[in-house]
Order: structure tokens, then sequence, then C-alpha cells
């Protein structure tokens, strides 16, 4: 797939951005607003461990626009926020840092994807190098904040995945398609493998 040709430039990765709702956990059709709601997929506790491991730091980023509009507190959303986490590092994985945008998009803001602010607070809180980095994400946000940011984009057949290649292929917005999180972490670390 020609979506290959831009990855091969990468020289080493060492920071992972992963999107949340539709990667980690089942997204649902309107908001995650209760604890409940929390399900993680079978397949990413390993992935994430497997992360760690190879020495990669993983940071999600998430837009959470229920906060915005007022179908959850910032609390209630912290709290699913951690209670994913847990999920996620249940294998022995670690998440380094999670950022949510609250906002909605009348708003305006600078952080909600495809705005890029979430990755350029990381940038400036953890030294990560965008050269060094990859998004997994399942939403066309995600697809054009990874083409902004010029870093490859692993999107996952999993919640809007199957909407977002579509509008990527419209858009001819690159995108590496994988099955989920398990397929992205293998193409990731064979990519680290075949450059050092
Ligand atoms: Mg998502
Ligand atoms: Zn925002």
């Amino acid at each position: 797939m020609h979506h290959e040709y831009y990855i091969k430039y990468i020289m080493k990765i060492t920071t992972v951005f992963l999107d949340r709702d539709g990667v980690l956990n089942v997204d649902k059709p309107e908001y995650l607003l209760s604890l409940t709601d929390v399900q993680i997929h079978d397949d990413v506790p390993a992935a994430v461990k497997k992360l760690t491991d190879a020495g990669m730091r993983i940071i999600v980023v998430s837009n959470q626009a229920g906060i915005g509009k007022g179908l959850l507190d910032e609390m209630d959303a912290e709290m699913i926020f951690q209670t994913i986490i847990i999920g996620v590092e249940a294998d022995g994985g670690k998440i380094d840092a999670y950022y949510y945008c609250p906002h909605t998009k009348d708003d305006e803001c600078t952080c909600r994807k495809p705005e890029i602010g979430m990755f350029m607070q990381a940038v400036k809180d953890h030294g990560v190098l965008l050269e060094e980095s990859v998004l997994v994400g399942d939403g066309f946000c995600d697809a054009k904040a990874a083409e902004t940011l010029n870093i490859p984009f692993y999107l996952v057949r999993r919640g809007w995945g199957p909407a977002t290649k579509r509008k990527c292929d419209t858009a001819g917005t690159p995108y590496v398609s994988v099955k989920d999180l398990r397929e992205a972490v293998e193409k990731i670390l064979a990519l680290k493998d075949t450059t050092q």
C-alpha cells in the first residue's frame, strides 16, 4: 500500500500517541458517560505492555466534548479516564501521560483534534520528538491531526474506523490500516527493529 511509503523514512520510534475511545476501549454511539460503560478491548493490555517493554513512551490524547456539553463533569471524566488507564495497564504496561480536550467544536479551541494542541503540550511536558512519534486512532480527527503533525497514522478497524477509512480515501489523508491495537503495535515495533 502506498501509505507505507512515508513511513520507511522514520529512523526510530520513541513515542506512541493513542486515541482513547475506539482504540483502548469500546466507543459508545453517544458519549462515554459512566464507569459502567468502560469496556477495554481484549488485545489492549498485552499490546500496551509490549510497547512499554520496548521502551516506548505512551501518551493518550482524547477529545471529550461530553464535558463541554455538560453531559459529565471533569471529575467524572477524570474517574472514567483513571478506570480506563487501570484496565489498559492490567498486564504491566504503562501509560506515561494522558490529555483530553473538554471543549466542543463550537469552542474553537486549539486542543480538540484535529487541532494539535494536546500533542504540542506533550512535546513541552515530556520532550516528545515528533519525528520519532506515531499515532493510533479510529477517527478522522486523528487522521487529520497525524497529517498536520506529519507523523504516521495507524487506523484501527474499530469504532469509527470503517467510516474514517472512507473519509481518508476521499481526502487523500494517509493511514496504515490495522485490525486493532495489537496489530498496530506489531507494525510499530517491526518498524523500529528494521531501522535500528
Ligand atoms: Mg476514537
Ligand atoms: Zn480543547
